[in-house]
């Protein structure tokens, strides 16, 4: 299952127990699921491709609403009716949800800002798995719906930003800690956990691999300084100008060439009397020069 998929799963059993709670997240489910249009009649209709978003709707409503005759109760209280599943309420009844579902930010307590967060993202929300990126999103049918929702978002200081997508407005959020403060502030804690988790191996996978980079990147670097030293002295060998060199940078010369692999210090060890990196260093660029007064023209740096 997707990490979508497991959140909204999550989302749907996590229970909104104070009555304003679970009408705030009602009232999220019906902004962001509710089709307006075929409500002319007063009834209320709830219609989703995506069954949780309509059962949490429907659970919600069973706990805070008496349930009477005047709600059209099928087998499940909801249907599939083509590729969405539907949830219609009669007039009567819908009057009254209607009038106690509306929300406004001004008057909204935190715990139920919390709970429309969570329905909103219920009933529009995805995230893509923190294993590939960061990404949150939730697709809202118009501006004013996208600023609500920011604003709510805002006012626990997540910054979401906003794109239009065909003629959506959606609303994201980029960054995995953003993410994270999102998935708390909808109480998806188990999905919080798996999250933070990805992100932390992630990062140390990171870390590890650019310290591989960087030394891999180290030895490609002493690798290529031996083979221009060895190149220096080749020259100085070839055009005759070896021996008239000081004994101590002959004596390194030979040190270079029969071990092209040894590091600085090992170098330095080998000499006699042994010698530390610096000195081992200054001998070789001693060489370099002397190379280069004779007229090498390779291995620049
Ligand atoms: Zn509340």
């Amino acid at each position: 299952m997707s990490f979508s998929g497991k959140i909204k799963e999550e989302l749907e059993r996590a229970e909104s127990a104070p009555r304003h709670c679970r009408l705030a997240e009602m009232a999220a489910i019906y902004d962001f699921c509710g089709k307006k249009s075929e409500e002319s009649d007063g009834k209320i209709v709830i219609s989703s491709e995506n069954e949780l978003a309509v059962r949490k709707f429907f659970t919600l409503l069973t706990k805070t609403f008496n349930m009477n005759t005047d709600f059209v109760a099928n087998a499940g209280g909801y249907a599939k009716s083509g590729a969405n599943y539907r949830l219609e309420i009669g007039p009567g009844m819908a009057a009254d949800i209607r009038s106690a579902i509306r929300v406004t930010t001004e008057t909204m307590r935190s715990c139920c800002r919390r709970a429309y967060v969570r329905g909103a993202f219920l009933a529009a929300g995805s995230v893509s798995d923190p294993e590939k990126s960061y990404h949150l999103e939730i697709v809202c049918q118009d501006e004013r719906q996208a600023l609500f929702l920011a604003g709510l978002l805002s006012s626990f200081e997540i910054e979401a930003k906003t794109i239009i997508r065909k003629k959506y407005y959606v609303l994201y959020v980029k960054d995995g800690t953003s993410i994270v403060e999102t998935l708390n502030v909808m109480g998806a804690h188990v999905a919080l956990m798996d999250f933070e988790n990805t992100r932390i191996l992630k990062e140390m996978r990171n870390t590890v691999n650019r310290k591989v980079n960087c030394e891999t990147a180290n030895i490609g670097k002493t690798v290529m300084a031996a083979q221009r030293q060895i190149d220096d002295i080749r020259f100085l060998i070839e055009c005759d100008s070896f021996d008239e060199l000081p004994l101590s940078l002959r004596e390194m010369a030979q040190l270079r060439i029969s071990y092209p692999e040894a590091t600085l210090a090992e170098l330095g060890q080998m000499s006699t009397p042994p010698l530390g990196k610096s000195g081992v260093n200054h001998r070789l660029r001693k060489l370099s020069q002397a190379a280069r007064s004779f007229g090498y023209k390779g291995g620049e740096l």
